[in-house]
């Protein structure tokens, strides 16, 4: 028996990776986009793909652990079929050590992060880290975790459509969907603009666009980890560039970069010194999707049988994309409908 054609709205990471899921099994998958691959908050440039913390565990944190851990495979598999590469690499990262209070802290951490986390992808407190990027440390001591990687966001979704093509599936630009015009099975991944809808659609709600800015400079360190610090994202990529994020603003008159990114420019010069003198390529705004409950939506749509929503990746979209795509292939192709309930809808 074929399974029916599935429509994938929105052509961002967690749309086009549900589709590579479904693609890759088989089924016959057409992604409806408004603008272009990549357009609204997938299309920037810092890619951390960056753990929770190991105190404190539960289920969101285990959750993002697998799809972490399932990033190396689900990318080089996107690289392989579509002979694009995502710009992914587990280099780790580093974090500057602020004082002795922190130092012994951290060791709680560190034990956590053995307990909670594989063997080979542990923390560790250094005081000579291997990097071409090293943030300033008044304590000459830097935590280190070889969980964290990184990709470009822009490359990856290029690769993901790449490879979906390569499958035989369709990808339709510039064209907006309606809800109330799509037959089922479809899954709605329209991240700003959908959680508005969905607001409207339910009456209650669900989620808004929270708007970030970030920055790409010139200063190649492809092989160095990535660095977290005074709560930017500094994060060196394949291609000779090192991107910076990012800002968090729940009020905004416009979705384009502004005076605030130049903030955030000076911030992570002063962070690391050795980007004192890097040029500015270009700087960056987008609208990350954020749900009522801070955790990523994957649920059917009410009202609508056939309809699943894939939404509210907010700042670990990138992160969570591997995960959401094999739950959304699993309900939409085989009807498993057993979704983690911290998915459901708020
Ligand atoms: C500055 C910044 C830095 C970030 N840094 C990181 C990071 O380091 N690591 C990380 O994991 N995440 C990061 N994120 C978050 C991540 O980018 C988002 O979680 C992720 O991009 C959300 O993907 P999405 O596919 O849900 O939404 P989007 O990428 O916004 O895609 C939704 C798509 O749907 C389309 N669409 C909407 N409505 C319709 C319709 N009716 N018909 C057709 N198409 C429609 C839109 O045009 C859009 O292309 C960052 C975000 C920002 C803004």
């Amino acid at each position: 028996m074929t399974s029916p054609p599935i429509t994938v709205v929105g052509a961002g990471v967690f749309g086009l990776a549900a589709a590579f899921a479904m693609a890759r099994r088989g089924a016959r998958v057409t992604v409806i986009e408004a603008r272009h691959v990549g357009a609204g908050s997938s299309g920037g440039h810092v890619g951390a793909l960056a753990p929770h913390v190991p105190e404190n565990w539960n289920e969101k944190k285990a959750l993002q652990l697998a799809s972490l851990l399932a990033a190396r495979d689900f990318w080089a598999e996107v690289a392989a079929i579509s002979g694009r590469d995502p710009g992914y690499a587990r280099l780790g990262r580093l974090q500057p050590v602020p004082d002795a209070a922190t130092a012994d802290r951290l060791a709680h951490r560190i034990d956590q992060a053995r307990l909670r986390w594989p063997e080979d992808c542990g923390m560790s407190l250094t005081d000579r880290p291997e990097s071409a990027l090293v943030p300033d440390s008044p304590t000459g001591l830097w935590l280190h975790d070889a969980l964290t990687a990184r990709l470009s966001p822009r490359a990856a979704c290029a690769a993901l459509a790449g490879a979906l093509r390569a499958l035989g599936a369709r990808i339709i630009e510039g064209q907006h969907a309606d809800p109330d015009l799509i037959e089922g099975p479809a899954l709605w991944a329209c991240g700003t603009p959908g959680l508005l809808r969905l607001n409207e659609d339910l009456g209650r709600k669900v989620g808004q666009g929270v708007k970030g800015q970030s920055a790409l400079l010139a200063f190649a360190a492809p092989d160095s980890p990535q660095v977290f610090a005074d709560g930017l994202h500094i994060v060196p990529h394949a291609d000779g560039t090192t991107a910076i994020g990012s800002t968090s603003e729940n009020n905004y008159d416009h979705d384009r970069p502004d005076d605030q990114v130049l903030t955030l420019i000076q911030r992570a010069r002063a962070i690391c010194p050795a980007l004192r003198d890097a040029p500015v390529i270009e700087t960056w705004a987008g609208l990350r999707p954020r749900a009522q409950s801070r955790a990523p939506i994957l649920a059917p749509w009410p009202g609508r049988p056939g309809h699943l929503i894939a939404n509210g990746g907010f700042k670990i979209g990138f992160g969570m994309a591997p995960l959401i795509a094999d739950l959304a292939a699993r309900a939409l192709l085989e009807g498993d409908t057993d979704l983690p309930p911290l998915f459901a809808l708020p």
